[in-house]
């Protein structure tokens, strides 16, 4: 029987627990801190924006955690996600490398993010909130939690940046046939965008005036909280559901990765698949295993920022957390995927990458969509050009089997579909796109604004 090409999951193999990576760290995460005081932040500092249950899951050292009936029920909506053996991919490279790549392009939404966002919305409505605030840039993040808030009767309220409100609609039309309400940011709805259109009534708005606009509303409101899609511990926790299912489908496969590959914006879907994993790196049972993190050349992170506390928004309102940063008024240029221009890095990630447990790597623009196509002709999915990334690195690594002849095994973190994302493949066959290295003198001015408390 030639080898199998999809490793498929029953209901029943939903992981009915998250993994918490926090019981078996060598060394305990930083803790945030407030930046007023430089103390480590308590519940109470963040009571009036999550919900309780989340708040604990952010600190706790649990391994496993349980997942709801009422979650699982949702997720059995898509999941178990499927896994891939990327034969015509192996065959166009010609390579001895054995790839695998698991697939989150299949939830409603079309990425990873729907498995946290039905755990937020879940968390929430269970404690009585009856509206989240949250932002968006490109859309991803709004579509996905405005799913999860029509899975549980909670109103979503998202703050998108004006210029993709107006330049890329079709995910603020997703977001409105879930229910969810989406407003370009700057609004006249808060005092943070009130001011700004003051100043400029045609600003294009930015990410981080739309997290403090969504910030302002929850604040000022009992009944709304707020929600984050990545970078913090729950959010990573609850993706664990992706590497804990690819464990078992690698072992239906009958081969153990050598490297895992994700990509990185905020860190949670290349986490939540490689988590579970690195457990058996931590423990001696696969201490060769290397798991590389992919982000960006133009939003070098991991690869080029110092390890720091930062705040995690470009506002300067969100507690200090210990990160590799580029500077929280770091600007990143207008490349394509949005997804991965984030000035920070999920602390969890961060801290791995610090012990040296994890690796990093920075890719071209150009590179990932010549990837990216390759990947849709030979495995026949058009991916999402955040997820080019891992593909790339993928293939890179899948290229440097060939020339030494070891026959590897690569599991590829494919975080969703770009299907929504077809004017950037477009700029791409058009020619329109260009790599871009962010310049040093640029990093070491954001660098100079860092907060001064904590180190
Ligand atoms: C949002 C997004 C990412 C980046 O977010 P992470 O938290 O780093 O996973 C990657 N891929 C896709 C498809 C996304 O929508």
């Amino acid at each position: 029987m030639p080898d199998r090409t999809k490793f498929i999951l029953d209901e029943k193999s939903i992981p009915a627990q998250w993994y918490n990576i926090q019981a078996d760290l060598p060394e305990p995460l930083p803790p945030p801190l407030h930046p007023a005081t430089g103390n480590p932040v308590g519940p109470d500092d963040l009571a009036p924006l999550f919900p309780m249950e989340l708040i604990k899951q952010e600190v706790s050292t649990e391994r496993w955690i349980d997942v709801p009936g009422e979650i699982l029920d949702v997720y059995k909506l898509w999941r178990p996600t499927t896994l891939f053996r990327a034969h015509n991919l192996e065959k166009a490279l010609d390579t001895p490398a054995r790839i695998f790549y698991k697939y989150e392009g299949t939830s409603p939404p079309g990425s990873h993010k729907p498995n946290t966002a039905v755990a937020q919305a879940y968390y929430n409505e269970k404690e009585g909130i009856k509206r989240i605030t949250t932002e968006t840039g490109a859309g991803q993040w709004g579509s996905a939690l405005s799913f999860g808030g029509a899975c549980f009767d909670v109103e979503i309220k998202v703050y998108m940046v004006a210029i993709s409100y107006h330049q890329k609609p079709y995910r603020r039309i997703m977001m409105e046939a879930w229910g969810g309400k989406c407003v370009p940011s700057p609004s006249n709805e808060t005092n943070a965008g009130r001011t700004m259109l003051e100043k400029d009534p045609d600003s294009p708005g930015s990410l981080g005036l739309a997290i403090s606009e969504a910030v302002e509303e929850a604040v000022s409101r009992e009944d709304t909280h707020y929600s984050l899609g990545s970078v913090l511990n729950h959010v990573l926790l609850h993706q664990t559901v992706i590497g804990q299912e690819a464990k078992e489908q690698m072992e239906m496969a009958g081969f153990y990765p050598d490297i895992i590959v994700g990509c990185v914006g905020g860190g949670s879907n290349a986490a939540g698949m490689y988590l579970p994993f690195l457990k058996d790196k931590i423990d001696g049972k696969k201490p060769d295993l290397r798991i590389i993190n992919v982000e960006p050349a133009s939003c070098p992170t991991l690869t080029r920022g110092p390890y720091t506390y930062d705040f995690g928004d470009v506002a300067g309102m969100t507690p200090l957390l210990k990160m590799f940063t580029l500077g929280h008024d770091f600007i990143p240029p207008p490349v394509h995927a949005g997804g991965l221009r984030y000035h920070g890095m999920a602390p969890i990630i961060c801290h791995l990458h610090n012990l040296g447990l994890v690796e990093a790597v920075s890719v071209h623009q150009l590179e990932t969509f010549e990837a990216g196509v390759l990947f849709a002709k030979t495995e026949g999915i058009i991916s999402a050009p955040e997820t080019n990334h891992a593909i790339r690195a993928g293939i890179d690594e899948a290229l440097k089997c060939k020339k030494s002849g070891e026959a590897k095994t690569i599991l590829i973190a494919h975080s969703g579909h770009g299907h929504v994302d077809m004017a950037a493949y477009q700029a791409y066959f058009e020619g329109k796109l260009h790599n871009y290295d962010y310049p040093e003198e640029k990093i070491k001015e954001s660098l100079s604004h860092l907060p001064k408390v904590g180190d």
